[in-house]
């Protein structure tokens, strides 16, 4: 920590430049060594590697990319109006670095959601202290050998550990905590951090509702359904999580996943390459548990020895269903049937904001409503889980899915202090009066730019 601040207030990593570099060498360990992450997202979640590329390595990849090629953008000072009463004065804003940024990352996507937030850390000049998820040991460990290789102590450093750890670190003062996972350990995040003060991300999760209706084409949101939902076999905070459709949709939609199912993953999904396992025992029992609470359409086979769970549809599910009563997180889709849009709306309203809403309607009236009587993290229609793969949305919840956002200039944003600048023109001695105005003197904003490129060079 002392090598972190001391780094930080000694101006060292505030160059855009230096951040540049903090950000090639992030890229460059992911791409040396991204055969090595995908064996470790194999041993901790099964993840083929197709899967862990895309939604891992390459992912994060991606994401620096974008940085990479839109930073200096971002990090333009943006002049405001000044009142006439302060002369010729500027003003602006300009994006600063906070200073010791804390990432607790879980265990779902652990690569994916301990790099993506640090290279936004690192972006915004901040120095950064990683704190992976010791539910995933494979990749939490091979986080803390590697990254000392590309980024020096005084940049970035990983803890490894649980709980104990983690409210160990938390004891210490940071600038900002981002922190992924569940609402329960939010609220302990959150508390320790207000003792500091310290401003909080908080990306959580909840379960995210598919409304289906009569007016969408049902076999397409069926198959696109399945193309999303059982990635990592359903342990996703975005995954969708129940489908609430009208009574004469669901004979359809249920027959429709079912055949998706099939054509995705096979009759025999544990022989597919790319389907993943259940992280743990525990998380393997609780969903064993939710097979029970509705008619089983497609799947509902499993196997404790591999942790296997087949992706599975379950229908006539009431909704005070156990399946009903906490995010599955897994690959169960629990199908319910309601009367209307009305019936839709009060239902999901009636429940914490969720993380993601989708829609496949094609009634305009339907989305329509949907937007303005509803409230979620993003909204999609037609395309589940897309609000993900759009670089310039903001990605986080509202409510008890979440608090704040990140992504891309949003990343930039929430690690950054958006500092306020009133600069009167440099007064020049001897320059009032006689010769002034025949010296090209640069404004006040210009004069800071100068120096902070000078900086950066
Ligand atoms: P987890 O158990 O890995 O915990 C997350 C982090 O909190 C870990 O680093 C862990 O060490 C730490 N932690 C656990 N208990 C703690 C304690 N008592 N005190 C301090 N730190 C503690 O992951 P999880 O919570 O099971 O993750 C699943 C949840 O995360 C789901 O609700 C999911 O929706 C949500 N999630 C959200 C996002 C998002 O981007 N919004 C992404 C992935 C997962």
């Amino acid at each position: 920590m002392a090598q972190l601040r001391a780094a930080h207030l000694s101006g060292l990593h505030r160059p855009t430049a230096r951040r540049k570099d903090h950000l090639r060498r992030l890229r460059a360990m992911l791409v040396d060594q991204g055969p090595q992450f995908a064996e470790a997202l194999h041993a901790d979640l099964g993840k083929g590697p197709v899967e862990a590329h895309h939604t891992e390595i390459d992912y994060a990849i991606r994401e620096i990319d974008y940085i990479l090629a839109h930073l200096d953008d971002w990090l333009k000072p943006q002049s405001v109006q000044v009142p006439q009463q302060l002369g010729k004065a500027e003003a602006w804003t300009q994006l600063t670095p906070l200073g010791v940024v804390l990432v607790i990352a879980p265990w779902n996507y652990p690569l994916h959601l301990a790099v993506v937030p640090l290279a936004g850390a690192l972006a915004a000049g901040n120095t950064v202290v990683v704190k992976p998820s010791e539910l995933a040991p494979a990749t939490s460990s091979l986080l803390a050998r590697l990254l000392p290789g590309y980024l020096q102590p005084d940049t970035v450093a990983v803890v490894e550990g649980g709980p104990a750890q983690t409210t160990a670190l938390l004891e210490q003062r940071f600038d900002h905590i981002l922190y992924t996972g569940n609402g329960a350990v939010a609220r302990t995040v959150m508390a320790a951090a207000a003792r500091h003060l310290t401003p909080v991300t908080l990306e959580l999760g909840g379960k995210s509702p598919v409304f289906v209706d009569r007016d969408s084409d049902v076999e397409q949101a069926a198959s696109r359904l399945v193309a999303v939902k059982f990635i990592n076999a359903g342990q996703a905070c975005v995954a969708p999580d129940y489908v609430p459709t009208d009574r004469q949709t669901a004979p359809r939609l249920e027959d429709a996943l079912a055949k998706a199912v099939h054509s995705a993953y096979s009759s025999d999904p544990a022989l597919a390459p790319e389907y993943a396992r259940i992280v743990n025992d525990r998380h393997y029992r609780r969903l064993v548990g939710l097979l029970a609470s509705g008619r089983i359409v497609t799947g509902g086979d499993h196997d404790a020895t591999t942790r296997f769970i087949a992706p599975t549809v379950l229908a006539d599910v009431a909704p005070d269903a156990p399946v009903m009563q906490e995010e599955i997180f897994g690959p169960i889709l629990p199908v319910l049937t309601v009367e209307d849009i009305d019936e839709a709306i009060s239902f999901i309203n009636s429940r914490p904001a969720p993380l993601g809403l989708y829609a496949f309607s094609n009634n305009p009236s339907t989305r329509e409503r949907l937007l303005a009587e509803t409230t979620s993290g993003a909204i999609t229609f037609g395309l589940p889980m897309a609000q993900f793969i759009v670089p310039e949305l903001p990605f986080g919840g509202v409510g008890e899915s979440g608090l704040g956002s990140y992504h891309g200039r949003h990343s930039v944003v929430t690690f950054s202090h958006r500092r306020s600048v009133v600069a009167a023109q440099p007064s020049r001695p001897g320059s009032i009066g006689g010769n002034s105005r025949h010296i090209a003197t640069p404004t006040a904003r210009e004069n800071f730019a100068t120096k902070e490129s000078r900086h950066s060079l």
